[in-house]
């Protein structure tokens, strides 16, 4: 390709909303424009990233006997209704009608659509496990689309669909794809881990998200160096935190004046965070006022709230009038004493003792409360609902546990019979009876990935591309395109790389000097070749790596090979 004939539009600002640098870089290296909040374009070069990264998705996916098909976008909402996810999933479904006033959905995920294609075609074992996948666009009206490619609307994702006899089976496809996922990511060049994750919307069995270690990023993984444990802060199980032994005194309601807050509280009363109950009204989509206590010093866990009370789908903050009609107010809340709420309780709030809790009126707290003694067992949920911490002991082995940030990239879930059974997918059986297929889902985000590769790799020039996912692999420059003879020997150099399978860009543009090499690097191809008039004179051709900002000088007749030596290094 050459750069005469290439729409590359680089730009020296980048746009006022962009914070990551991630964004920042995509926009003014030429590889996306906006069309509206979290809509995108895709340049040539971003898209020359993007089918880089689908082809290696699709590389892995065949190696792991996965078939590429393509479903519809528009879903017809019968088949939502269906699985009973039409009325859960959500104001992040975009929905519409056609002329007749049919129901639609644009297909944010394809469990569905996937699950009744095959059912009624997929009728033997000896037809399983088949695993299907599709890379497409999905759509999701994020509440905030933010980050550029990281955080959009409308995403390019590949989805893979598992289908098995048995949870054996099952288990199997799930590794496959488990150990694919980690081969896409190590082939394009980032530095991830797999962590243990909540299964979200989707539901099921055990799910792990590929996550790409960026100090940008919006998850927050919690680690143990001492073993292999690694969990997203959703999803991080906590044990109980014991506490030590005391004489129990008799509860006791105090004043607290104007004290709604655990700080207030705690200083007021003059007691460490430690020994205060926390409390978090929240109103689940059914309208019920769940109450969640943890210790003053820990945070509720949302996800783990939802997945210990059942049929909670969706959380809100809980209005005053729903929290009033449960004979409390906000600011002073406690298990005691309370009726028409849900409560959840976190396990280590059961350990304390002499605890400071509200008591259930304005400007009072209940002191000397011992939750064992204290709370009605019978009318609570005691569960594991708080957040992870850094120091937090790690829950197979103990040791203190470090938190990192990152960037979910993909996510591989066991899915069960939950849409087999719902949509009333069967397969006969060996032994002649009709079961319900085993499914598992696994997704990559393509745009998410570019997007932290990015983050990932960059410098204060722009972007650095690993090889294996870079839109050219190597840019010749010869400095002044209006020279006959440095065109003619780039020419020569780039017909030869060519020849040896290498994806490379003439820059024959009759820009400055400087003006190449800044977008050479703002864009970020791995190796530049310059030709100049030292270069010719010489006989030889000057190469920089992008990475490491090295030169080197290759002479005429070996530069080919020594090009082709050099890219494999990278
Ligand atoms: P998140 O928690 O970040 O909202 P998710 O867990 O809902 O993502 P999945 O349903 O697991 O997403 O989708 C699979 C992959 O699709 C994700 O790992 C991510 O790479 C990508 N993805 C999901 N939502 C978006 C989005 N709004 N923009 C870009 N990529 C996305
Ligand atoms: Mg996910």
């Amino acid at each position: 390709m050459r750069a005469n004939q290439l729409y590359a539009p680089t730009l020296r600002e980048s746009p006022a909303e962009a914070e990551l640098i991630s964004h920042k870089l995509m926009f003014r290296a030429g590889f996306i424009r906006k069309a509206a909040g979290g809509i995108y374009s895709y340049l040539p070069l971003g898209w020359r990233t993007m089918k880089k990264i689908m082809q290696i998705i699709r590389e892995e996916m065949d190696a792991k006997g996965g078939q590429e098909i393509m479903m519809p976008i528009t879903q017809p909402a019968e088949l939502w209704k269906e699985s009973g996810r039409w009325a859960v999933y959500g104001d992040e479904m975009m929905r519409l009608k056609d002329r007749h006033g049919r129901e639609f959905a644009l297909g944010p995920t394809h469990e569905e659509m996937i699950t009744t294609l095959i059912r009624d075609e997929v009728r033997s074992y000896k037809q399983l496990p088949l695993m299907l996948y599709q890379i497409q666009n999905k759509y999701r009206d994020e509440i905030r689309p933010r980050f550029g490619l990281m955080r959009s609307r409308e995403f390019v994702m590949k989805d893979l669909y598992s289908f098995d006899r048995d949870v054996e089976g099952m288990n199997i496809s799930y590794q496959k794809m488990y150990d694919a996922y980690s081969k896409i990511f190590e082939r394009c060049g980032l530095k991830f881990r797999a962590v243990e994750a909540d299964n979200g919307a989707i539901g099921g069995g055990h799910s792990h998200e590929f996550t790409v270690l960026a100090p940008n990023g919006e998850s927050s993984i919690a680690y143990c160096e001492n073993c292999n444990f690694a969990a997203s802060d959703e999803k991080a199980e906590l044990k109980i935190i014991q506490a030590a032994p005391e004489e129990l005194k008799p509860l006791e309601k105090v004043k607290t004046p104007a004290c709604h807050t655990i700080e207030l509280v705690k200083n007021f009363l003059n007691v460490p965070i430690e020994k205060t109950i926390k409390a978090v009204a929240f109103m689940d989509d059914q309208e019920r006022l769940i109450l969640a206590f943890v210790r003053g010093d820990h945070e509720v866990n949302e996800i783990k709230v939802i997945n210990s009370v059942e049929n909670a789908n969706h959380l809100y903050m809980a209005g005053d009038k729903l929290i009033e009609n449960a004979g409390t107010v906000a600011g002073f809340m406690s298990p005691i004493g309370i009726s028409n709420a849900i409560i959840v309780v976190d396990q280590s709030v059961m350990m304390m003792s002499n605890a400071v809790a509200g008591a259930n009126e304005i400007d009072a707290h209940f002191i000397n409360v011992t939750p064992k003694r204290d709370f009605d067992a019978e009318k609570i949920i005691i569960s594991d609902i708080r957040m992870v911490q850094e120091g937090d002991p790690c829950p197979h082995c103990g040791a203190k546990l470090k938190m990192t940030r990152g960037i979910e990239v993909g996510q591989v879930f066991t899915l069960g019979k939950k849409y087999s059974e719902a949509l009333n997918a069967k397969f006969l059986d060996e032994d002649g009876t009709n079961k319900y297929f085993e499914m598992g889902c696994y997704g990559i985000g393509v745009g998410r990935t570019m997007a932290a590769a990015i983050e990932q790799n960059n410098d204060a020039d722009g972007i650095i591309w690993n090889r294996a996912i870079a839109p050219f692999e190597v840019v010749i420059v010869p400095v002044n395109a209006k020279d006959d003879k440095q065109l003619a020997f780039a020419e020569e150099i780039y017909n030869e790389l060519q020849k040896s399978g290498v994806d490379v860009l003439l820059d024959d543009r009759k820009e400055r000097a400087g003006v190449k090499f800044k977008d050479c690097d703002l864009i970020g191809y791995p190796l530049r070749v310059t030709i100049s008039p030292k270069t010719l004179d010489s006989g030889n051709v000057e190469v920089k790596v992008r990475r490491s900002g090295e030169f080197f000088n290759f002479d005429r007749e070996n530069c080919v090979k020594n090009i082709l030596e050099l890219l494999e290094t990278l």
